[in-house]
């Protein structure tokens, strides 16, 4: 499909599958390689990081677990973003090396609030991977992905595992909201 619509609004396609599965496999051999002779703890960011969560970890050959949250951001003030975790890790993350995993990093707020929780729980080292990073929408640079697959401009995505109002996220390819110009 070249374009979709949701919620009567058009999305053009951007990534196919076939490019998705490079971009995936690129970030998961230079995790391989990083983390070599390690036993990295992969973290989840549900809903929308579960199929490239899925797709990263079918790729990694290092000896590791994956676990999964879910996580509510609240716009705070403009230094504090707060972020609370809805479903408790069930893993002890004390002196572990941890890898989160999420869909795409817009203002950073999320990631911000939760590495910033990750090293107070005392994990060893905590290092992020999204699969899309919007540098230009970026507000907590402490949010930055060591392993991002794709930069892309600050605008509005849809598909593989991405969601609009919850529609969408079956999509196995990227698709972009149509701009009013085009
Ligand atoms: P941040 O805390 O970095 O501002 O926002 C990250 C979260 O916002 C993502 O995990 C995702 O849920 C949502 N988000 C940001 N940009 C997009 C986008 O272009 N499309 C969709 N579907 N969600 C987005």
């Amino acid at each position: 499909m070249q374009s979709v619509e949701v919620n009567g609004l058009i999305f053009d396609k951007y990534l196919s599958a076939e490019k998705i599965a490079e971009i995936v496999d690129k970030v998961a051999q230079r995790i391989n390689s990083d983390y070599a002779g390690k036993e990295p703890l992969f973290i989840c960011v549900l809903n929308g990081a579960f199929m490239y969560a899925s797709d990263l970890f079918k790729c990694i050959t290092l000896s590791s677990a994956i676990t999964f949250v879910r996580l509510k951001s609240y716009e705070g003030t403009a230094t504090t973003g707060e972020v609370k975790i809805l479903t408790p890790l069930t893993v002890d993350i004390k002196g572990r090396d941890v890898i989160v995993i999420e869909d795409i990093i817009d203002t950073g707020l999320t990631m911000h609030g939760f590495i910033q929780q990750l090293k107070e729980m005392g994990a060893n080292s905590v290092e992020l991977t999204s699969f899309l990073f919007k540098p230009e929408a970026l507000k907590y640079t402490d949010a930055t992905p060591k392993y991002a697959g794709l930069e892309i401009p600050t605008k509005f995505v849809l598909g593989y595992g991405l969601d609009f109002d919850e529609k969408g996220r079956n999509l196995p390819a990227l698709y972009v909201l149509r701009s009013s110009e085009s």
